[in-house]
């Protein structure tokens, strides 16, 4: 992302210009290899609801498509032109795939899913942001939101029904992990997204910052991304596409291993093992070192500039001394560190840091020598925090 909006350590939405610069060199990727991961299996952790759709179409690679046409006495090309109708056509329904012949419509719509989800809620800012609330076929609630800024269309994408990492001050990992999101899952967030937008508008950006921790679900969140950077899909680069991490060192380094630059962003909240081990459990088990240096490791591998993201608590994380520890971590790394002030979340006692300690915190990295960003929160009155939407939907009965 080079002036970027999405999310933050999905706690607020936000808004940065200028955040990462290009980078010049470009892979090219072979479009055959576009729709399969290329590593071993990660864990998946299984839905504890009934079984999902098998007939998710977003879930089937096109090789699947193909196969189920022919078995049906179709040529394989038309699997392009329903491609074609679902990422560039905006098509709602098989039925609206005119140039498919009407029996074959009519045997799609009744064999396989476009949708699998319903929104539950759809919420709009003054400032062009928009939250949806999605419900699962096994029940499930999730976010996705869009954000607009000046020519961009960014999108902030879950990759967990719910999240693991248990993060204190967030609403998403308040009742813990429930499911990994299958590739068709997180694939339809985006076209959820996509359609909320004029004909003529496209998504140019995609953060994989919404609920759930992404590299806990690395395999089904690359695959979705195969199809949002392939150009029979979003056609989006994946420059132009960020994967939060919490810090899982291992994950981090399949992701390298995936040799496609993603930009990488590591929430970080904390310059300490002993004040990130109580903002952030799980560094209890890795430590903020072991992160740092797989994210090293990554920015070796792909040349792309690191992001760290740090949520700025009231009297938690924002005293001079963190900002004087996070200078020591990070200024001779060279990367981007984007801080945030806290979003409230109802029922959680954290709060936002005062004007005159988000100035003295901004101060002491700069002089430290951090490129630092700190970002306008975007969405305040759409429950824009990760999780909130969902937690206070579950809490409150529906309008
Ligand atoms: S609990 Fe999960 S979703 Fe929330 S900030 Fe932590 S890693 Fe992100």
């Amino acid at each position: 992302m080079h002036k970027a909006v999405g999310i933050t350590g999905r706690n607020s939405l936000f808004f940065r210009r200028g955040a990462i610069i290009p980078c010049l060199s470009v892979r090219v990727v072979d479009p055959s290899k576009i729709f399969f991961p290329r590593f071993p299996m990660l864990p998946i952790v299984e839905s504890k609801r009934p079984s999902l759709p098998a007939n998710h179409i977003l879930n089937w690679d096109k090789a699947a498509i193909q196969t189920w046409l022919q078995e049906r006495g179709y040529p394989a090309f038309r699997a392009k032109q329903i491609w074609k109708w679902i990422f560039e056509g905006r098509a709602d329904s098989f039925e609206d795939m005119t140039d498919l012949p009407k029996k074959l419509r009519q045997e799609l719509s009744e064999s396989l899913l476009l949708w699998t989800s319903t929104v539950v809620d759809h919420l709009e800012s003054e400032d062009g942001t928009e939250k949806l609330l999605l419900q699962m076929a096994d029940g499930g609630r999730i976010e996705c939101v869009l954000l607009r800024e000046e020519h961009r269309r960014s999108i902030c994408v879950s990759s967990q029904v719910g999240c693991g990492m248990g993060c204190v001050f967030c609403a998403s990992g308040m009742d813990g992990v429930d499911r990994n999101l299958t590739r068709g899952e997180i694939l339809e967030q985006m076209l959820r997204l996509q359609r909320l937008l004029p004909a003529e508008e496209r998504l140019s950006h995609i953060v994989m910052m919404g609920m759930g921790e992404p590299l806990a679900n690395l395999q089904n969140v690359l695959a979705a991304l195969d199809v949002a950077r392939h150009p029979e899909g979003l056609g989006i680069s994946p420059r132009r596409i960020t994967i939060s991490t919490v810090g899982l060192p291992a994950a981090i380094d399949r992701l390298a291993e995936y040799e496609v630059p993603f930009h990488l962003a590591v929430s970080l909240h904390a310059p300490t093992d002993e004040l990130r081990n109580r903002i952030v459990p799980t560094n209890s088990k890795v430590g903020i070192g072991a992160i740092l240096q797989a994210a090293d490791r990554y920015f070796e591998r792909t040349g792309r500039r690191l992001t760290f993201e740090y949520v700025l608590l009231a009297k938690i994380n924002d005293s001079p001394e963190c900002a004087d520890d996070l200078v020591k971590l990070l200024a001779h790394r060279g990367a981007m560190l984007n801080v945030i002030p806290y979003n409230p979340v109802p029922g959680l006692p954290y709060e936002t840091p005062s004007p005159e300690r988000i100035h003295h915190f901004r101060r002491a990295l700069l002089e430290g020598g951090i490129n630092v960003m700190f970002r306008q929160r975007k969405g305040d009155e759409i429950q824009a925090a990760c999780g909130q939407l969902r937690r206070i939907r579950q809490t409150a009965p529906e309008a």
